[in-house]
């Protein structure tokens, strides 16, 4: 059986994922409100919280600047709060994030924001510590599972003895890592205390009140970097004169390379820093007493090489410092031991017994495809046809993307849309194309999920402006990519709080666009004429693509009936496989289409496109579904 991580006891040992511990150290820390917006690597915390059943308000928010606005408003209120993110979220809710630090909170509050290196799922590789010194909130950032917890409790303890949010900044390789974690107590979630009435410290707009607040936000973050002393987020390891600094996921590989890879007999000091910001300046000027070399080790940008460089001109110190300035590490991509090795051997003939071992594997390239059955296929297929059947190619008439699985459809065989840049973008942009002069239609396809997030405002513009083009709303009713979480339109979440059902057509009636159609992309005839029908027509015309997501579907009700090939009657034509490019197709050793049927999701759009008729119902030709 399964351990629930939430429920396991006081000083118990157990693996656990970063994000399973960030939410185990979310009850340990007294969290009563647990807010985000899912997105790789973060949204593990929330679900863990809500599959697990923490007795805490454990939701999803609509995007993450009401996620974090709900977890500013319950810590005024002396509630401690969690809110979770990934990056580029955290730039929506940058707006309240600055305005929060001079605020100040009561009850503590964290602020979860997980980056992706590589990128791995994201459209950046956004370093989200300058938040910090930009913010001016302290910023802190965990190696491993355990600390992944225990900075959690150190965070919301901090975040309330200072009166200010804390950043805990985190990277894919920490929040998906799995290690041993040591449990601590439980805690009773810390409630609603008190909210008292007080202008100056809430309302932003009285300038002579806000030069006060900064003054006090800068006090506060003296009195932040002489308390996080006491929690030892900062330590030094070793006594070498070639001196380490470094963080995160930077340290784990310091640590694996150190003392597990190298035959060296070389010494280093390692300097560890859980606490990024304020930078730890006397923390530093202790332990790099001596150091006649220093490597910064990093992810991304050289955030604590900046700091650092222009520290040591006031702590006097002459150490030569090696990282991403002096070009000795990459400033893109993740870390990995390759790039250790070159940075702290130094070009030194040092065995390395694990790189030596290993076998490089050529894997060859694949684009990611959308998934057998996906609703998103036949939307896509539907446009294309439209723009077809309207009489324009298809090269001419811009298709305007967004964020989630949908923007897969940029690859072949459907290679469908033009642009997906940032949540929310495809209406303003494909707006701002056609005020740039652009005579031909536009589309704009954009998920339900993102329509809620930040896809509203942008049809608000187009409809006020009075711009001609045609969007697309791909409604799956769910927040596919990430996970599977709730959107509005749900009447239930996940953790079986009833919630009323926000419907996406009320609101596009109640924005006021000039044309609205509800149809179901997998009735292909209906979705290609829908489309040509209004692609050419003036003003916001609206199309709601709406079909449930095929796995969330099949997991819901079974899976359907799944097609299959009649070998006699296929040519080897290819045609089903070059239209729908879908993944439960492939070429046999007889170079005929067969079916994977344990990943046909039924949707028979295949069949539609093979001209034998060669592709049929699994069930009528006398097999078990
Ligand atoms: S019916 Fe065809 S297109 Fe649909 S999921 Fe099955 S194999 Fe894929
Ligand atoms: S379209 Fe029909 S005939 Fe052509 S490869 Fe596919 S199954 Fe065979």
């Amino acid at each position: 059986m399964e351990m629930n991580p939430l429920k396991a006891k006081d000083g118990e040992k157990i693996a656990l994922m970063g994000n399973e511990a960030i939410a185990r150290g979310a009850l340990e820390g007294g969290v009563w409100i647990a807010v985000g917006y899912p997105g790789t690597p973060s949204s593990e915390v929330i679900m863990t919280l809500q599959e697990f059943g923490a007795e805490i308000y454990a939701e999803w928010a609509v995007n993450e600047k009401v996620a974090l606005e709900i977890g500013i408003g319950a810590s005024i209120g002396g509630a401690r709060s969690l809110v979770t993110m990934k990056g580029p979220g955290l730039n929506i809710a940058s707006d309240p994030l600055l305005s929060a630090s001079y605020s100040g909170v009561d009850g503590g509050l964290l602020i979860l924001v997980a980056d992706d290196p590589g990128p791995i799922t994201t459209q950046t590789e956004q370093d989200s510590r300058w938040y910090g010194p930009l913010a001016k909130l302290p910023l802190i950032s965990p190696s491993n599972p355990q600390e992944a917890k225990d900075y959690t409790v150190i965070g919301l303890e901090l975040s309330e003895r200072v009166q200010l949010p804390v950043i805990l900044r985190t990277t894919t390789r920490v929040n998906h890592a799995i290690g041993e974690v040591v449990l601590g107590k439980i805690s009773e979630p810390r409630k609603f205390r008190s909210f008292k009435k007080d202008p100056q410290r809430f309302i932003r707009a009285g300038m002579t009140w806000n030069l006060e607040r900064h003054r006090w936000l800068n006090e506060r973050l003296v009195e932040f970097e002489k308390l996080a002393e006491s929690f030892s987020l900062n330590r030094v390891e070793g006594n070498g004169e070639k001196c380490i600094i470094t963080e995160g996921i930077g340290y784990q590989y310091v640590k694996e390379f150190l003392l597990n890879k190298i035959e060296s007999g070389e010494k280093f000091r390692i300097l560890k820093l859980g606490l990024l910001y304020p930078f730890p300046r006397d923390f530093l000027r202790k332990a790099l007493r001596g150091c006649k070399e220093t490597i910064v080790v990093e992810e991304l940008d050289p955030f604590l090489e900046t700091f650092l460089r222009s520290e040591l001109l006031t702590f006097g110190f002459s150490t030569r410092i090696i990282g991403k300035d002096s070009g000795h590490l990459p400033k893109e991509g993740e870390l990995d031991l390759e790039k250790l090795r070159n940075l702290l051997l130094g070009g030194q003939n040092v065995k390395d017994r694990s790189l030596d071992s290993a076998v490089p594997i050529e894997v060859p390239p694949r684009p990611p495809p959308l998934c057998p059955g996906c609703p998103h296929r036949n939307s896509y297929l539907g446009i294309l046809g439209g723009i077809a059947r309207a009489g324009f190619s298809r090269k001419d008439i811009p298709i305007f993307g967004d964020i989630g699985c949908y923007a897969l459809s940029a690859y072949p065989p459907l290679s469908a849309i033009w642009t997906e840049h940032s949540m929310g973008a495809s209406i303003s942009m494909a707006m701002g194309l056609k005020l740039s002069g652009f005579e031909k239609p536009v589309v704009a396809t954009i998920g339900d999920s993102t329509f809620f997030h930040t896809g509203i405002q942008p049809l608000i513009e187009a409809v006020n402006k009075r711009v001609d083009m045609l969007v697309v709303i791909l409604d799956n009713q769910v927040v596919a990519m990430t996970g599977h979480q709730a959107t509005p339109s749900w009447t239930k979440t996940e953790t079986g709080r009833d919630v009323k059902e926000v419907k996406i057509e009320e609101i596009v009636q109640g924005i006021g666009v000039d044309e609205l159609k509800i149809v179901d992309p997998y009735d292909l005839d209906s979705m290609v004429k829908a489309v040509a029908d209004s692609i050419n027509k003036r003003g916001v015309k609206v199309i709601i693509s709406r079909a449930p997501c095929a796995i969330l579907e099949a997991r819901r009700k079974g899976r359907p009936a799944y097609y299959t090939v009649i070998e006699d009657k296929c040519t080897g034509c290819l045609a089903c496989l070059r239209a729908t490019g879908c993944p439960a197709l492939y070429v046999n050793e007889k170079g005929k289409v067969s079916i994977f049927e344990e990943d046909c999701y039924g949707c028979a759009l295949c069949a539609r496109y093979c001209p034998t008729k060669a592709i049929v119902r699994g069930d009528s030709v006398g097999k078990k579904d």
